[in-house]
């Protein structure tokens, strides 16, 4: 038995809910086992460009050929197989659809970002015959949250860094030291060069801090230049520099830290009013078993550091575990 007064309020009651479908700001659209199209509401039609007449009964992956199908069928699927919803996220897909963002101009972003969430829809007899897409609209959220994860990576460059020469800041340098040390005492070698620029206050004093600063950027280069990827560079002090060589050993550093100064050295830099010739002190120490942290690390270092000064400057000087003393390498 048909009841008429019944039928007619379900009548009402779809009509209302489709123009509620047709309204609401989120993508819906519905697909079969073959990933036809039944439902398409209007955030479809007005993101896609797609008429729903034309959409309707249209296979999915033929609307949108860039959609990446086996990705999408997989989970089509497994929610008709399941019978429960899956999602996409926009941090893995995030834009599913290349729908153009609404707000290019103030949502920083040209492609609209998407979270998906895909529901099985059942029959009256709850035979689970359409999978429904429901394409949420993240722009906002995703491009804020993209901003902000981006100015916490430049404050954490700009935490590590020295203003003046872009090496590593101190702070940031001795935490890689530290790091290295603990590396080597699970069995890796490492060594340490610590150099200072020799009579670098007559530079100051005759040509002004301003040049001062010319050297230390141009010396910064030089150090760049001359390393390895692996090698770690940091600003220690003032006019103090400091290269961690991961898996290098005393004589290897020493080759480094030779050829670092003869660079150094022939180096021609221009101040301005003056073209500056500098010379650099380098300390080397390697990892041994005796160091008993970092901070004795690079005290040692310094002692070697200490010991090519005191021997002439222009020249580098390694420490030597065995009879705790520095041996200066004679300039050739
Ligand atoms: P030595 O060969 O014994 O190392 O002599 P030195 O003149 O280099 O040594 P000293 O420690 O007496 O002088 C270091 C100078 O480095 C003093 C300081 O003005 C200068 N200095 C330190 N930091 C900076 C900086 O950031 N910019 C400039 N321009 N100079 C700096
Ligand atoms: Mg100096
Ligand atoms: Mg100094």
């Amino acid at each position: 038995m048909i009841d008429h007064h019944a039928t007619q309020e379900d009548f009402d009651s779809l009509h209302m809910m489709l123009q509620l479908l047709q309204t609401v700001d989120v993508g819906v659209l519905s697909v079969d086992r073959e990933y036809q199209v039944y439902m398409w509401n209007s955030f479809m039609e007005n993101h896609s460009g797609i008429h729903t007449n034309r959409a309707r009964g249209c296979n999915l992956f033929d609307l949108f050929p860039e959609l990446p199908a086996a990705w999408l069928k997989h989970k089509i699927d497994s929610v008709f197989r399941l019978q429960i919803r899956a999602y996409s996220d926009w941090k893995q897909q995030p834009h599913l659809f290349r729908f153009r963002s609404s707000q290019p101009l103030t949502g920083k972003s040209e492609l609209m970002f998407q979270n998906i969430t895909m529901i099985p829809l059942s029959r009256a007899d709850k035979v689970v015959s359409r999978v429904c897409l429901l394409i949420h609209d993240v722009t906002d959220i995703a491009t804020s949250k993209l901003a902000l994860q981006q100015a916490n990576k430049r404050l954490t460059c700009l935490s590590r860094t020295d203003r003046l020469t872009g090496l590593n800041n101190r702070g940031y340098w001795e935490e890689c030291l530290h790091k290295e040390l603990l590396r080597c005492q699970r069995g890796k070698v490492a060594s340490l060069i610590l150099f200072d620029i020799d009579h670098f206050k007559p530079v100051n004093d005759r040509l002004g801090h301003q040049a001062g600063d010319e050297v230390l950027r141009h010396i910064s280069e030089i150090i760049q230049d001359s390393g390895r990827q692996t090698d770690i560079i940091g600003r220690y002090g003032g006019e103090e520099f400091g290269i961690i060589l991961p898996d290098t050993s005393a004589d290897k550093a020493l080759i480094v830290a030779e050829r670092l100064r003869r660079r150094i050295a022939d180096a021609r830099i221009d101040c301005g009013s003056e073209t500056v010739r500098i010379t650099v002190s380098l300390g080397i120490c390697e990892y041994h078993e005796d160091l008993s942290g970092h901070h004795h690390w690079l005290e040692l270092a310094d002692r070697a550091l200490y010991c090519a000064k005191r021997d002439g400057r222009n020249r580098s000087c390694l420490y030597d575990p065995e009879d705790q003393s520095c041996d200066t390498i004679q300039p050739g």
